[in-house]
């Protein structure tokens, strides 16, 4: 099944020519100079004050030799001074490269590594970090006319926040700008073209090793005008957002999004749902996206009432699903009167569809929606032809929220976007008559019984049914007679007990024969990536798997 668009092309804010990150700024503050562009605790920035910190913060990204197409790494939680730096990185013709905050120092290495970052924006804290290896210890101490002997193309590293020991800290970074004019700056923002790269997300590795998906500005513009359009995120909006910065979620559809539409938005550090709850109610917060667990905790809170939570408008959630219980209580209780939820993967700006701002709760909670307008999303079957209504298939998409390719990877770019320009996600799902998206599944977790193509995660949704398992987790296995087999990862639920052969028993009885996992482990975890997705790979590689 094909899906074009329905929806009439949404051009929302067309005067915006696809610019850059930078003159998206310059033209915001304009527009709403004395509107708060920030609130940050007790820092309070505005559009007009943002446009000159950024200036500066871009002039010494220039004093420090930043070239256009150099990647700056961010490794910071949500704060202002993020926000700040990634402008003034991409004012300076830099490409943005977001670390996750959960990674160790090795972790972060690798990326610094792989992206050939030539500057590292932290916090001490994450410098420091110690387990299993520290970045400080990671980066090297100074070797031979060069600052980080074991990263060599890492030149600087600026501390945000706290001690810069032998680092630069933010402030004396900042004042090394003021040899570089503001004329200058202005020069080099013009040089700068909307196909330059604004940025580099890695993806999360759940299936190989990150990979580092490149992406323009003008892609980024227009896929996050159009969601903004999509979603109903419009100008006056004060957006918190708990999203980390270093997803898609948090930086493009969170503070990019906002200053697109010119919303105030409001980062929130940590998830402390007392604080969150508190910044709602002071500084009347309208707009709120989350996973679907955030609005849980917030509801199950001692200190919840509904008391000076109905600013309240706006819910996006995504990824997981959203059961329906719970979408009925984030509406009368939280007081949101629109939610909507979305499909997407880092290669396409981390969208490729979204629920209307009015689609009804059925289908917010069964389906991620229509594709953004302007983009071709399609299934097809194995050998590459499209796939009828309501059939799986691997889903394809086309158009401009597609990467440009993954950053020093020919081979795996090449495998991933055909010559034709369909990006193939790897992801497995339906699209129904109405053009709507549903992800039932991931190719490489797929496996084949006897003939049968075996999905775990719906063996996992029924096994998870079980009044003993917590969570489950299925692979496919190779097998002498079938091929391959289903075997479990099953975690029990606190208190109960789990046996194996009893579990497959039950199997047996509640789905079809070739997905009856043949064997079942039962574990006291299950390993999880920094973004909370499991780690097939390391479930395969397990000795007797
Ligand atoms: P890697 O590509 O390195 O293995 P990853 O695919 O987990 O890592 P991301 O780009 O962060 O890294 O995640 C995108 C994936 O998340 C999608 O390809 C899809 O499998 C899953 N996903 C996103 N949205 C949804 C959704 N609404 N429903 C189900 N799965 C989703
Ligand atoms: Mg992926």
């Amino acid at each position: 099944m094909t899906t074009t668009p329905t929806d009439d092309f949404v051009d929302p804010r067309g005067d915006l020519r696809w610019g850059t990150t930078s003159t998206l700024l310059t033209e915001a503050a304009n527009r709403l100079g004395d509107t708060e562009a920030i609130v940050d605790g007790d820092v309070r920035i505005t559009y007009a004050e943002l446009e000159t910190a950024v200036t500066e913060a871009a002039a010494a990204f220039l004093a420090a030799g930043l070239e256009r197409g150099d990647r700056v790494a961010v490794w910071s939680p949500n704060t202002a001074r993020w926000i700040v730096a990634a402008l003034g990185l991409q004012r300076a013709g830099g490409v943005l490269v977001p670390l996750n905050t959960r990674f160790q120092g090795n972790e972060a290495a690798y990326i610094l590594d792989k992206s050939q970052a030539r500057i590292l924006c932290v916090i001490d804290e994450f410098l420091g970090r110690d387990y299993p290896a520290s970045l400080e210890e990671a980066i090297g101490g100074a070797g031979e006319g060069r600052p980080y002997a074991a990263l060599p193309g890492l030149e600087k590293v600026v501390v945000l926040f706290g001690q810069a020991g032998r680092h630069t800290s933010w402030d004396d970074f900042v004042a090394s700008g003021s040899s570089v004019t503001e004329e200058t700056v202005r020069v080099r923002a013009a040089e700068i073209s909307p196909d330059d790269l604004s940025d580099m997300l890695f993806t999360s590795g759940t299936t190989g090793n990150p990979k580092g998906a490149m992406c323009t500005h003008a892609q980024t513009l227009r896929a996050y005008a159009v969601w903004a359009a999509v979603v109903g995120l419009r100008e006056g909006d004060r957006y918190l957002v708990v999203n980390p910065f270093f997803h898609g979620f948090g930086y493009k559809a969170g503070w990019l999004a906002s200053l697109i539409v010119g919303a105030t938005i409001l980062p929130e550090r940590t998830l402390d749902v007392p604080h969150v709850l508190k910044v709602v109610r002071e500084e009347r917060v309208t707009v709120l996206p989350g996973t679907p667990t955030l609005y849980q905790t917030m509801l199950e809170h001692p200190d919840f009432s509904s008391d000076g939570v109905s600013g309240l408008r706006l819910a996006v959630t995504g990824a997981a699903n959203v059961p329906p219980s719970i979408l009925e209580r984030i509406k009368e209780e939280l007081g949101f009167s629109h939610i909507v939820t979305g499909y997407g993967l880092t290669e396409s700006c981390a969208i490729v569809s979204m629920c209307r701002y009015d689609d009804p709760p059925e289908i917010i909670t069964s389906t991620a929606g229509r594709p953004l307008p302007g983009l071709e999303v399609v299934t097809v079957d194995a050998k590459g032809l499209p796939t009828p209504t309501g059939v799986e298939g691997e889903i394809l998409v086309r158009g401009y929220t597609v990467m440009k390719g993954y950053f020093g990877d020919e081979e795996e770019t090449a495998a991933t976007v055909d010559s034709d320009g369909w990006l193939h996600t790897g992801d497995i799902g339906v699209i129904d008559e109405n053009g709507r998206i549903r992800i039932t599944d991931r190719i490489k977790d797929m496996f084949i019984v006897g003939g049968f193509n075996a999905y775990p995660a719906e063996i996992e949704k029924i096994l998870d049914s079980h009044p003993s398992v917590a969570q489950s987790a299925v692979i496919g296995v190779p097998d002498e007679r079938m091929g391959e087999v289903g075997a479990a990862f099953v975690v029990a639920r606190r208190g109960a007990t789990l046996d194996a052969d009893e579990l497959i028993a039950w199997a047996r009885r509640n789905m079809a024969n070739y997905k009856v996992p043949r064997r079942v482990h039962v574990v006291d975890a299950l390993p999880v990536n920094a973004a909370g997705k499991v780690l097939k790979n390391d479930l395969r590689a397990r000795p007797g798997a």
